[in-house]
């Protein structure tokens, strides 16, 4: 791809409007586009992006046997009605009407859609458990939206529902999730630790957040500085290797604002352990036993009985996602965004000195791309006449990880190649790829 060609309207200075360095940095290189307040269109960059994290969250939920289904964003009102929450829910909601006057919303989230999918055709306690999910736009009708997508009105979630028979099954349910959270978050290169939260308008008494460290962040929490060190992965799937799992984490205290207890934090926290911070909640999981199957009418046969299914819900703000990793990743200190290999854009930037009567940099330039493409390396090229030092400071914050500058100092089939904060080193084209595709197998 040439920046030329490419669709990336980058702008000379911050917004105004934007108050935090995701918000900003987003509207600056041409990843969203604000449509009205709090909904957005998605640029190719910020596409590439969100569609790249989508991918990773959607391997991690079929890796723990979760299977992807697809619901509509605009719902009926009925079942709604049926669990109590068409009242419940307030103006966050927002609710339409169709050419028949039929009452219709457009789903903030999906808990009474999915349960009336299930009821209609499960009958047996032997089909479960059921692990379904999907990746879908959401409404909330927010009363301040901010901060760009971080908080916005629409915006995409992956969202999960387990079914199982006992409380004893939902919980290896919930624990799978915990744990296909913590692999998609690794995945993402992000630092995202479990918070025993308040489940709110959900209902239920199980819940943990997923919340990275952020001084941006609108979640006020109180944790253990050792539950950072915990290793969070494990590859046997079975119950009580998945609720150890979550016990090690759990050992730790760490919560969010509304479970905030200042006894028992000074209690259980020695001193220089504790830390009081602020967080930006990139995922929700929610066990709620049959809050809704009850109202819902949602049970399955168990030996001649109708038990009403045991169920929980998981949400993980793919969009949000976006803002968030800007926030964790970007370098205050230098002004270099970094984008983990695993979501940037592109995985490499080919930046060559351009001189006008003299085409020569921009051909190897193509040979470069080429290569690289022959080893399933995605790269950009910067054919733009704009001077050197202006496209290296336009891809640092861009935050591509990797660059090739082509210009004085290549000799030979050498060429400048450096980390995006990294020194330059001077490698030879196998030499790149092979350090690029290293970096995308971790
Ligand atoms: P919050 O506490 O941030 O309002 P929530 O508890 O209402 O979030 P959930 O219903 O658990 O959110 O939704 C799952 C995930 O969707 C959240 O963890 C968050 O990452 C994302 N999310 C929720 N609301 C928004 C929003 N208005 N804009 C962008 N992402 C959102
Ligand atoms: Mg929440």
């Amino acid at each position: 791809m040439y920046f030329s060609k490419s669709f990336i309207p980058i702008l000379k200075n911050n917004p105004a409007e934007a108050k935090i360095k995701s918000h900003q940095l987003m509207l600056r290189v041409g990843m969203i586009k604000q449509s009205s307040a709090g909904i957005y269109s998605w640029l190719p960059l910020g596409f590439k992006i969100m569609k790249k994290i989508e991918q990773i969250v959607r391997e991690e939920q079929d890796r723990v046997g979760a299977q992807e289904i697809l619901m509509p964003t605009i719902q009926s009102s009925e079942i709604w009605k049926e669990s109590g929450r068409y009242e419940d829910y307030g103006e966050e909601m927002l609710r339409i009407k169709d050419r028949q006057n039929r009452e219709m919303l457009y789903g903030p989230t999906n808990e009474e859609l999915v349960t009336e999918i299930f009821r209609s055709s499960v009958k047996s306690y032997k089909s479960l458990p059921q692990l379904l999910y999907h990746i879908q736009w959401k409404f909330r009708d927010e009363l301040r939206p901010r901060f760009g997508i971080m908080r916005c009105r629409e915006f995409y979630m992956k969202d999960a529902y387990s079914f199982d028979l006992t409380d004893d099954d939902a919980f290896f349910s919930y624990n799978k999730f915990f744990l296909s959270y913590l692999r998609t978050f690794k995945r993402l290169n992000l630092s995202a630790i479990p918070m025993a939260a308040d489940t709110g308008p959900i209902g239920g008494n199980l819940s943990h957040e997923f919340i990275i460290l952020a001084d941006t962040g609108e979640s006020k929490i109180y944790t253990d500085k050792r539950i950072f060190e915990v290793e969070s992965e494990t590859t046997i799937i079975e119950k009580s290797s998945l609720s150890n799992l979550r016990k090690e984490f759990e050992n730790f205290y760490s919560v969010t604002d509304e479970k905030f207890n200042k006894d028992e934090f000074e209690k259980s926290v020695p001193e220089e352990f504790r830390l009081n911070t602020k967080g930006i909640e990139v995922g929700h999981i929610f066990y709620f036993g049959d809050k809704y199957s009850k109202p819902l009418n949602t049970a399955v046969d168990f030996n001649g009985n109708k038990e009403f299914v045991k169920m929980g819900s998981y949400g993980i703000g793919v969009s949000r996602l976006v803002g968030a990793i800007i926030e964790a990743k970007y370098n205050d200190k230098n002004g270099i965004m970094k984008w983990p290999i695993s979501v940037s854009p592109y995985d490499c930037a080919i930046i060559p000195m351009i001189n006008k009567n003299d085409t020569s940099n921009l051909e190897k330039s193509n040979n470069i791309f080429e290569y690289l493409k022959s080893k399933n390396i995605d790269a950009i090229i910067d054919d733009t006449d704009e001077n050197i030092s202006a496209k290296i400071k336009k891809f640092n914050l861009i935050g591509i990880p990797y660059q090739i500058i082509i210009g004085n100092k290549s000799e030979g089939d050498l060429f400048e190649f450096k980390e995006i904060d990294g020194e330059p080193q001077k490698l030879n084209i196998e030499e790149i790829a092979s350090q690029i595709s290293k970096a995308k197998l971790n």
